[in-house]
């Protein structure tokens, strides 16, 4: 007996990933990671009107950045495939003349129904635990359409089929489906065939204990990635919607996580969603990060906003010294960019308040000539340079931090400055404050 793990993640391309889905796809992840076994993912898109390849695209867009990678499916391969059930055409047809010559189905306006046996049904869940369905009754549990008067299929059959052909031992799926599980069982007592475990993943419900729905904010995990947000953060937040190491912890590593993952172990109580909580595991992720991830995670970002970095030895010291200040990799372009170009952008408000005094020129002129003969150029230096002159010139150390900030980068947020100003270098800095007092101030 084959005894291998076979789960899979049975999405229909509706456009959009929700983060329900995702946690879906995750947790069947994380039982395929812990089993050593294999996850499979297959698109159910009998619903034809709905398709399309874009709606597909998200959903292995959506995976991929989430690090959940498939052993078998689309663009992957496999030995069950084809993994779009628009193609097992003929798959379904030799299960829908098996039915009917066990005298299973029944024809009814033109579509074909399955006749119930009208039984007790067990489903042994392994999150939800023992239920009983009482099918007895054709009023409340109607008798189920497989395929429709045009010869397409229902969601049930070929879900049930696909299981069957695709060796599933195990399906774990929201559940929202659970009241379907009875009927799937009925399928598989009729075809003979041994069902698959079942664990069904209790709702994530909005913070208000309403359901979550398409339109929430958070509820697509596109929005995640165009936020700049961290695939591994989310990952890890979605990992807490239903699962918890039980030790208070909230930021968990998935190395950790798949050792230590139990689909028994998931909660039965629905899970309540909390942007504010993602938003903070995000922000752990940023600050423990290296920075050869942060460089990972931040080009996209750069490229899209066409900053030209040059080479990661140039980009490493600047994105360092603003690691620390990015909730969202999307904010990196506007905190790195006057670092790559002479020709960078002054915050009008900035500008107004810092360089429009009479005073300024002069000031920014006095601490550039004295920046001039500053050698070696680091952090302490720089630092007791702008002080000296400072008391020098017999204003506060604010008076000159804080015009020098603007001229140098044309911002009035950024990095600390000494350290903004060793990265930039000793001539950059002085050019451009001479620049800045020459063009800007005034
Ligand atoms: N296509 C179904 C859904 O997206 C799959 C349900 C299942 O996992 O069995 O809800």
């Amino acid at each position: 007996m084959n005894s291998e793990v076979r789960v899979r993640f049975a999405p229909s391309p509706t456009g959009y990933l929700h983060v329900g889905g995702a946690r879906t796809a995750l947790f069947n992840w994380l039982h395929a990671r812990h089993c050593g076994g294999k996850l499979v993912l297959r698109i159910e898109d009998t619903d034809k009107a709905r398709n399309s390849q874009e709606a597909v695209q998200v959903i292995l867009d959506g995976m991929r950045w989430l690090g959940l990678n498939w052993d078998e499916g689309p663009e992957v391969g496999g030995a069950y495939g084809p993994y779009f059930q628009s193609e097992r055409e003929e798959i379904y047809e030799r299960y829908f003349q098996e039915l009917k010559a066990g005298g299973h189905l029944y024809e009814d306006n033109g579509s074909w129904r399955f006749r119930s046996p009208r039984e007790i049904v067990v489903v042994d869940d392994m999150i939800c635990g023992r239920i009983e369905f009482d099918l007895s009754n054709p009023g409340t549990h109607p008798d189920i359409t497989i395929r429709r008067p045009d010869g397409s299929w229902i969601f049930h059959f070929v879900n049930v089929v696909d299981d069957i052909e695709m060796k599933i031992t195990h399906v774990i799926r929201g559940e929202d489906h659970l009241s379907n599980t009875p009927k799937h069982l009925e399928l598989f007592k009729v075809l003979g065939r041994t069902p698959p475990r079942y664990g069904h993943i209790p709702l994530i419900l909005n913070k208000d204990g309403s359901k979550m729905s398409k339109r929430d904010e958070g509820a697509s995990i596109t929005t995640y990635i165009e936020a700049g947000y961290v695939p591994e953060a989310v990952r890890n937040y979605l990992c807490m919607l239903g699962w918890s190491p039980k030790d208070n912890r909230e930021k968990i590593d998935i190395e950790e996580t798949i050792r230590i993952f139990e689909l028994e172990k998931v909660n039965r109580r629905n899970a309540h969603f909390d942007l504010d909580k993602c938003f903070w595991i995000n922000g752990q992720y940023l600050a423990q990060m290296s920075i050869e991830r942060f460089r990972e995670l931040s080009i996209p970002f750069l490229q899209k906003a066409g900053v030209v970095f040059g080479s990661n030895e140039a980009l490493t010291p600047v994105l360092t010294i603003v690691k620390e200040k990015i909730k969202h990799l999307t904010e990196v372009p506007a905190w790195v960019s006057y670092f790559f170009t002479e020709d960078y952008a002054f915050d009008p408000e900035a500008k107004q308040k810092t360089l429009s005094p009479a005073h300024a020129a002069d000031r920014l002129r006095e601490l550039a000539g004295a920046f001039a003969s500053t050698d070696p150029w680091d952090v302490a230096a720089i630092e007791a340079c702008l002080k000296t002159t400072a008391s020098r010139l017999g204003i506060k150390t604010g008076e000159l931090v804080h015009p020098t900030r603007v001229a140098v980068s044309g911002r009035s947020v950024g990095p600390s400055l000494y350290h903004m100003l060793e990265v930039l270098g000793r001539d950059r800095t002085v050019a451009r404050m001479r620049h800045t007092a020459d063009s800007h101030c005034g």
